[in-house]
C-alpha cells in the first residue's frame, strides 16, 4: 500500500493540473491513467482537431489566392502526411508531459483505477490511499443504440484514419459534428450531416447557427435534418446506409461518424464500493468546490457534467490545487463566464447568454445590437464567407450579458472580449473603446 498527498484519477487537463499545483506545494502526488498522457484534448480532441481543423482553413485559402494574383492551384493533397505530422507533434506534448511529471516528482501509475473503498485505490492489484483523491476521468462518446451502430466511428475513430474517406456520414449536431464536417468537406471528403432537429447547435445564439447553416450549404456540405435514424446496414461493397424510422435510405457512405455527445467514463471506477454520489448517466456530483459528498474525495473536468471544455478541466484542477495546498479557501471556478469557440468553418466564438436566455431570464430589460457583413479579406475573391456578431445588453446601464461572433477570425477575437464581459463590461464601455481599423473585431465596439 502507498499513501500520497493526493492522487488523481486521469492523466488528462483536469488530473495533470491538480497534480501540478500539488507538486508545486511540495506535496506527494501520483497520476492515474490507463492511456497516454494528455487526455483526450491532446490525444483524440483539441489538439490533432485543430491540426486538421489548420489543414482545412489553409485549403480554403486556396480557393482565395487567385483573385490575390496568385496563380496557385492544389495539385495534391496528402493525408497520411497530415496524419504523420499530427501524430508526431502528439508525440512531443506527451513526452513534455512525461518530462513535466519527472521533474515535479509526480509518479505516473500506468493502469485502470478502481476504488476499493471511499478512500483506497486498486490499480492492477496494487494499493494506493491519498489524504485527497480527484476524480478526472473525462468522457466517452454516446452511441445511439440501434442495430448496426457498431458499424459506425466516433471522433475516437476518426484520429486513428489513415486514409481519407470519400463519403462520409456524420450524425449529430453538437461541437463535434459540425467541426468534422466542416474539416473534412474542406479537405475534399464529400460530407452529408445528419441532424435530428431543423437546426445545428441546439445550445447556441439562432444568429450562429443560422449563419452557420447557411456557410456550411454553401460549402458543399449536406445537410439533411429531422432524421430519426433506425439502424445501419453495410452492403456487399462494405459501403454504409443509414435507414430513418420512416423507412427511407440513405447509401454509400465509407464511413458514419457518430458524434452524439459524451457521457462520463465513470463505469469502470467500482463506484458501487463509494460512497460518491453520482448520478443516472454517470455524473459524479459535486458543489461549486469541486467536492464530492465523501470527505477528502474530488472531481474535476467532463466527469462533473458541467461545461466540457479542456481550459475549465485545468482551471477546476489548479483552483482546486490552491484551495488545498495553498491556503485560498475561496478558490472556486466561476462558471458563469465562459467563453467558446467552435471550431467550423467559419469559426464560432461565443460568451454568456444567448437572445432567447436572456429575454426569458430578463424579459423586456434586454438590447439587442446585431450586424452582418462580409469582411474585406473577400473583396478580391470568389468565395466570400459571411460574418455575424450579436451584443445582448441588460438594464439601463446596458451591461453587455451575451456576446456572440461567427466569421473568419472569431476564435482568436473571443478571449480580450471575454475579459471585459467577466469584469462587467457595458455597451458604454465598448463605445468608448477605440476600434482597430480596418478589422472584423472593429464592428464589435461600433455596433449601434
Ligand atoms: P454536443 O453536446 O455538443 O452535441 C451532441 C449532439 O448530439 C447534439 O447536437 C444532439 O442533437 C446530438 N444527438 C444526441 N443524441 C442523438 C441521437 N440519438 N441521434 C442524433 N443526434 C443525437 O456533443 P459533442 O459530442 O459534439 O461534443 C461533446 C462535448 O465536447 C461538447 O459538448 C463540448 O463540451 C466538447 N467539445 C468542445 C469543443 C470545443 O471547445 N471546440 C470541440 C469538441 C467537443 P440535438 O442538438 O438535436 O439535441
Amino acid at each position: 500500500m502507498k499513501h500520497y498527498d493526493l492522487i488523481a484519477i486521469g492523466a488528462g487537463s483536469g488530473g495533470l493540473s491538480v497534480v501540478e499545483k500539488a507538486s508545486l506545494y511540495g506535496k506527494t502526488s501520483a497520476v492515474i491513467d490507463f492511456d497516454k498522457l494528455g487526455g483526450t484534448c491532446v490525444n483524440r480532441g483539441c489538439v490533432p482537431k485543430k491540426i486538421m481543423w489548420y489543414a482545412a482553413e489553409l485549403r480554403q485559402q486556396l480557393n482565395h489566392c487567385k483573385g490575390y494574383g496568385f496563380a496557385a492551384t492544389l495539385k495534391q493533397f496528402n493525408w497520411s502526411h497530415l496524419v504523420a505530422g499530427r501524430e508526431k507533434y502528439i508525440s512531443g506534448i506527451n513526452k513534455w508531459y512525461s518530462r513535466f511529471l519527472t521533474d515535479g516528482n509526480i509518479d505516473f501509475i500506468q493502469g485502470k483505477a478502481r476504488f476499493l473503498d471511499n478512500n483506497t485505490l486498486d490499480v492492477a492489484g496494487h494499493k494506493f490511499t491519498a489524504d485527497h483523491i480527484v476524480i478526472a476521468v473525462g468522457g466517452t462518446p454516446n452511441i445511439p443504440d440501434i442495430p448496426g451502430a457498431e458499424l459506425g466511428i466516433t471522433s475516437d475513430g476518426f484520429f486513428n484514419l489513415s486514409q481519407q474517406p470519400k463519403k462520409v456520414a456524420i450524425v449529430g449536431a453538437g461541437y463535434i459534428a459540425v467541426e468534422l464536417a466542416g474539416l473534412l468537406n474542406s479537405l475534399g471528403t464529400e460530407v452529408t450531416l445528419i441532424l435530428r432537429r431543423q437546426h445545428l447547435l441546439s445550445r447556441f445564439d439562432p444568429m450562429l447557427r443560422e449563419t452557420l447553416m447557411e456557410e456550411m450549404l454553401n460549402a458543399g456540405i449536406n445537410i439533411m435534418s429531422c432524421i430519426h435514424l433506425q439502424s445501419i446496414a453495410q452492403s456487399a461493397s462494405e459501403k454504409l446506409s443509414l435507414i430513418s424510422q420512416d423507412g427511407s435510405k440513405i447509401e454509400g457512405f465509407e464511413q458514419v461518424i457518430w458524434a452524439t455527445g459524451r457521457r462520463p467514463l465513470t463505469l469502470e471506477l467500482a463506484l458501487d464500493k463509494t460512497d460518491i454520489r453520482v448520478s443516472n448517466n454517470g455524473v459524479i456530483e459535486v458543489d461549486a468546490f469541486e467536492n464530492t459528498n465523501v470527505k477528502g474525495v474530488y472531481a474535476v473536468g467532463d466527469v462533473t457534467g458541467r461545461a466540457a471544455l479542456t481550459p475549465v478541466a485545468i482551471a477546476a484542477g489548479r483552483r482546486l490545487g490552491e484551495r488545498l495546498f495553498d491556503n485560498q479557501s475561496e478558490r472556486k471556478v466561476d462558471y458563469n463566464h465562459i467563453a467558446t469557440v467552435v471550431f467550423s468553418h467559419p469559426p464560432i466564438g461565443t460568451i454568456g447568454l444567448t437572445e432567447d436566455e436572456a429575454r426569458e431570464k430578463h424579459g423586456k430589460t434586454i438590447k439587442v445590437y446585431q450586424t452582418r457583413f462580409t469582411p474585406m479579406f473577400y473583396a478580391l475573391t470568389d468565395h466570400p464567407q459571411i460574418s455575424a456578431m450579436k451584443l445582448i445588453t441588460v438594464g439601463p446601464k446596458e451591461k453587455i450579458i451575451g456576446l456572440h461572433v461567427i466569421g473568419i477570425g472569431a476564435d482568436e477575437m473571443l478571449q480580450g472580449f471575454a475579459v471585459a464581459i467577466k469584469m462587467g463590461a457595458t455597451k458604454r464601455d465598448f463605445d468608448d473603446t477605440i476600434a482597430i481599423h480596418p478589422t472584423s473585431a472593429e464592428e464589435l465596439v461600433t455596433m449601434r
